[in-house]
């Protein structure tokens, strides 16, 4: 439809391309930058979501994810995205529907009093671990890796999602085909597009990427972090040049906490332990209330960074605008992981790493002996997934506390409860523990 003869909508209601292919059954969820509704394609009666993205850099950002991740295992599934930059409304992107998410699954849990046997947490474990690996795989760097983007079908799959804050990290091109075989009934369902057209549309997308993202994290940052939308090969080691302030903190790896803008994908693999422990233990492993707190939290346990632990990290533009005292007897993960068994420990060590060079990658913990041994990884049926109404009602607003401080504004004030002194020195602020 020409955008001379279409009146614009503000509401996903108002857009006849839409409502003439999707029946909009009713809002499921809202995120910081997204309204997503279920609905049902006309054409099959198949259930979808429709995520209606109000920001254009994360819409971009979602969109370019999903295409170079068509046919990824353990990713959520692209149907087709509604996206007219000159007509300026909202981008809506058509994606499988997925009625629960690992934040239920742990909910749940913990509502019945029971904990994910060593055999199902395998199960989770490998399904995250084969999705983010086939971002990698695929030049995706997801730079905000939670539970809540971790989607559940009801049967157990478990998908990737949520890509508003990714970056691509390969420069794509159609002489090679994705690594993934696409699915014949998805292309032909998507908005199929030629070489020339996808080309025409990857640099109008780079062009619109090169917004400017000024946030910087720690509040005594003062470089200004711009993503600078430097597509490189993909490498294990950090590349281009991005904003550190991605990502939901409690997950946010210690180069993004001290300001680095040269990273690589190994945050999500720090995300990923975050993750994992969380879902053994049932409680956030490092829930900081603020980006100072956040690394309070995390030395405790692991110890202080150091050159010894972390080369190059007195490098990174904040590390030495913060100091913390020396922790005498960091309490290490086995204790915050209480009752499980050790080789389950040691692949969430082998995520936490301060180096992210010493962080095991996805590819490498998928062939780790853990997932044949005994006791196996139970088959996906044998998963419990709970809706997320049951979760939310179990839950009794109980993590709401934990949650909005988890992804609030950063703030100079909030040094969190279980610190001691703080200091201001020249260079910024010395923290001392009780
Ligand atoms: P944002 O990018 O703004 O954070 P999200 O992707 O987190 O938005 O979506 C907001 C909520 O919508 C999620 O918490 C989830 O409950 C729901 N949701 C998102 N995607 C789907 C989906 N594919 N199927 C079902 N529900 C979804």
């Amino acid at each position: 439809m020409s955008t001379e003869t279409r009146t614009r909508s503000w509401s996903i209601h108002g857009r006849p391309e839409i409502t003439t292919r999707y029946e909009i059954l009713g809002r499921v969820g809202s995120g910081s930058y997204a309204d997503v509704y279920r609905g049902r394609r006309l054409s099959d009666g198949l259930i979808v979501a429709l995520k209606e993205i109000h920001d254009q850099q994360s819409a971009i950002r979602e969109i370019e994810a999903l295409r170079s991740l068509q046919g990824a295992p353990n990713v959520i599934e692209m149907l087709e995205y509604f996206y007219d930059d000159e007509f300026e409304e909202d981008a809506v992107v058509v994606l499988e529907f997925l009625p629960s998410d690992l934040e239920a699954v742990i909910s749940d849990v913990k509502r019945r009093g029971g904990s994910i046997t060593p055999g199902e947490a395998k199960r989770w474990i490998l399904q995250v671990l084969s999705g983010v690996n086939a971002c990698h795989q695929a030049g995706v760097m997801h730079r905000d890796l939670k539970p809540s983007n971790l989607l559940i079908s009801a049967g157990g799959a478990l998908k990737v999602a949520d890509f508003g804050q990714s970056r691509l990290l390969q420069d794509l091109s159609f002489e090679g085909t994705t690594p993934y075989e696409t699915n014949s009934e998805k292309d032909k369902a998507s908005n199929q597009l030629t070489e020339a057209d996808y080309l025409k549309e990857l640099e109008f997308i780079r062009e619109k990427s090169k917004f400017e993202d000024n946030a910087s994290c720690l509040a005594t940052c003062s470089t200004v972090d711009i993503d600078d939308d430097q597509l490189g090969s993909y490498t294990e080691e950090p590349v281009g040049a991005f904003t550190s302030c991605v990502g939901t903190r409690w997950y946010r790896a210690p180069e993004l906490l001290y300001g680095s803008c040269s990273y690589g994908p190994k945050v999500d693999l720090w995300s990923l332990g975050c993750i994992l422990a969380e879902m053994v233990s049932l409680v956030p492993l490092f829930p900081g209330v603020s980006d100072i707190d956040q690394i309070a939290k995390i030395i405790t346990v692991l110890g202080n960074l150091n050159e010894q632990n972390f080369p190059g990290c007195s490098n990174l533009p904040d590390f030495n605008k913060i100091s913390y005292s020396k922790i005498e007897n960091p309490s290490g993960l086995e204790a915050c992981l209480p009752n499980r068994p050790i080789e389950e420990v040691n692949i969430v060590k082998r995520l936490l790493c301060y180096d992210p060079a010493n962080r095991a990658t996805a590819s490498e913990l998928l062939k780790d002996g853990y997932f044949i041994e005994e006791p196996l990884p139970v088959e996906i049926d044998q998963l419990i997934v709970p809706t997320r109404d049951e979760a939310d009602e179990s839950s009794g607003g109980e993590w709401d506390e934990f949650r909005d401080v988890g992804s609030g504004p950063d703030d100079i004030d909030e040094f969190g409860s279980n610190l001691m002194g703080v200091t201001k020195t020249d260079k910024g602020f010395c923290i001392s523990f009780s």
